[in-house]
C-alpha cells in the first residue's frame, strides 16, 4: 500500500458528509431512511438566480476569471456588507472562493505557522479543527455546553489565550447549535481581546440570514468597530440562497491578509466557477424576499421539532436563535437505553432501528448530543419524530 503524508493522517473525513453518504447508500439498498443529517436547505435555488447562471453559460461567460472573483461579484459583496452589516470594504479587501469552506481553508493556510493556536468554541462546525490541523496549527477547543447556552464566556476566552494564540473563531448563529451571540455578549468577549491586540478574529456569518431571535444579526465588528483591522468576516451564498452546490463563499478583511489568501487560492483552485459567480451576483443584488420565504418555513419546523423532542423522556432540547439545526442533549436517554453507551452508538441505533439518519454530537466536539437538521419537509420531520419516539 502507498505511504501517505502525516498531514492527511492527522485529519478525518467530514463526518456530516459521511452520514449523508451512508443514508444514501442504505436508501439505494432499498431501506427506508429519513435523512436528518443534511447541512443544506431543502429548497430549490430561486428562479432568478438559476436564470442568471443559465444566461452566463449561454453568453459564453465560461472562462477563467480573476482569481479573487469578478469585479461585478466583488461589487455586489461590498454592497452586501454595507447594506446588511454596516461595514465598508474596498475591492482589494474581498476574496471570493469555492464555498465558505475554501475561505476558511485559505485563511488557515495564509495565517498559521506550525504550532500556532486557534481558539475554537465547541460545539464547532466540524471542519474548523481539521483545517487548522492541515495548516500545522493547533486547535484549542473551549467547551460551551448546554448549561451556558452553547456560548463561551469571557472568562473562558481569557483562560484559553496564550502567547501562541493567532486566531479566535466565532460562528454565530452556530452550526450545530443554532445559538447566536447577542451584541452584549460579543461586546464582553471583545473586551477580553482588547488586551490581546495580536489575536485575530474570524467571524463566520454563514447563517446570518437564518435567524429569528436576538433581533437583528450582529457580529463582533458591530460590538467592537475598532477590531476592523484584525477581523476577517466569512460568509457565502450557500445557506442563505440554497446554493450549496454552486460553491461560492466570500470574505472580507485586511488587504494584506486577503492578498495572502488569494495567493494560496491561486495555487490551488484559481477562480471559483465563472457561472456560479454570475449567479451569486444575482443572489446578492436581487430581491431578498426569497430568504424570508425559507425563514418562515424553517421557523415553523423548528417550533414543531423542539416541542416534540422535549416530550420525549430523556431528551432536552433548547430553542435555537436560528440556522436549520437543533442540538438536543440525549445524555439521560442514553443512560436509560440498554446497550447504548454514547451518542455515536445512539446515532447508529437510530439509523438501524428507526431508519433516521442524524449526526452524533461528538462530531462537533460535544458528546451526549445529536444534531438534527430541519432542512427537510414537515412530513419527513413528523414521520422521523414518530419513529424516534417509537424506537426509544
Ligand atoms: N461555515 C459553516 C458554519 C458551515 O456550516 C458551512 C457549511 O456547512 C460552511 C461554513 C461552508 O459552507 P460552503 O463551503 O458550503 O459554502
Amino acid at each position: 500500500s502507498i505511504t501517505l503524508s502525516d498531514r492527511v493522517k492527522a485529519v478525518k473525513p467530514s463526518p456530516t458528509l459521511a452520514i449523508t453518504a451512508r443514508a444514501a447508500a442504505m436508501r439505494a439498498a432499498g431501506k427506508d431512511i429519513i435523512g436528518l443529517g443534511a447541512g443544506e436547505p431543502d429548497f430549490d435555488t430561486p428562479e432568478h438566480i438559476k436564470t442568471a447562471g443559465i444566461n452566463a453559460i449561454n453568453s459564453g461567460f465560461t472562462k477563467y476569471t480573476a482569481v479573487d472573483g469578478t469585479a461585478g461579484l466583488k461589487k455586489a459583496v461590498i454592497a452586501k456588507f454595507k447594506r446588511d452589516n454596516g461595514l465598508d470594504y474596498e475591492p482589494k479587501q474581498i476574496l471570493v472562493s469555492c464555498g465558505g469552506k475554501q475561505s476558511f481553508y485559505n485563511l488557515a493556510q495564509a495565517l498559521l505557522n506550525s504550532g500556532d493556536e486557534v481558539i475554537i468554541p465547541a460545539p464547532y462546525w466540524v471542519s474548523y479543527p481539521d483545517m487548522v490541523l492541515l495548516a500545522d496549527g493547533v486547535p484549542v477547543i473551549v467547551e460551551a455546553g448546554q448549561s451556558q447556552g452553547f456560548k463561551i464566556t469571557p472568562a473562558q476566552l481569557r483562560a484559553a489565550i496564550t502567547a501562541k494564540t493567532r486566531l479566535l473563531v466565532i460562528n454565530s448563529p452556530s452550526n450545530p447549535t443554532g445559538a447566536a451571540y447577542s451584541l452584549d455578549e460579543l461586546k464582553a468577549l471583545g473586551d477580553v481581546l482588547v488586551d490581546f491586540p495580536d489575536v485575530l478574529i474570524a467571524t463566520d456569518d454563514m447563517y446570518e440570514h437564518i435567524l429569528w431571535n436576538n433581533g437583528e444579526f450582529v457580529n463582533i465588528l458591530n460590538a467592537h468597530p475598532g477590531f476592523y483591522d484584525r477581523t476577517i468576516v466569512l460568509n457565502g451564498v450557500s445557506k442563505a440562497y440554497s446554493m450549496t452546490g454552486w460553491r461560492i463563499g466570500y470574505c472580507a478583511g485586511p488587504a494584506d491578509l486577503i492578498d495572502a489568501m488569494c495567493i494560496i487560492q491561486s495555487q490551488s483552485t484559481s477562480n471559483p466557477t465563472s457561472i456560479s459567480q454570475v449567479a451569486a451576483e444575482a443572489a446578492l443584488n436581487g430581491d431578498q424576499g426569497c430568504i424570508d420565504a425559507m425563514m418562515v418555513e424553517f421557523k415553523k419546523r423548528h417550533d414543531f421539532v423542539v416541542a416534540e423532542l422535549n416530550t420525549i423522556d430523556g431528551i432536552e432540547c433548547l430553542a435555537t436563535d436560528g440556522t436549520f439545526y437543533v442540538f438536543p442533549n440525549v445524555d439521560k436517554l442514553i443512560a436509560r437505553l440498554d446497550g447504548i453507551n454514547d451518542d455515536l452508538e445512539f446515532a447508529e441505533y437510530l439509523i438501524e432501528k428507526a431508519g433516521v439518519a442524524l449526526v452524533p454530537g461528538s462530531a462537533f466536539g460535544c458528546p451526549g448530543h445529536i444534531r438534527i437538521s430541519i432542512a427537510t419537509s414537515m412530513a419527513n420531520l413528523e414521520n422521523a419524530l414518530a419513529r424516534i419516539k417509537q424506537a426509544v
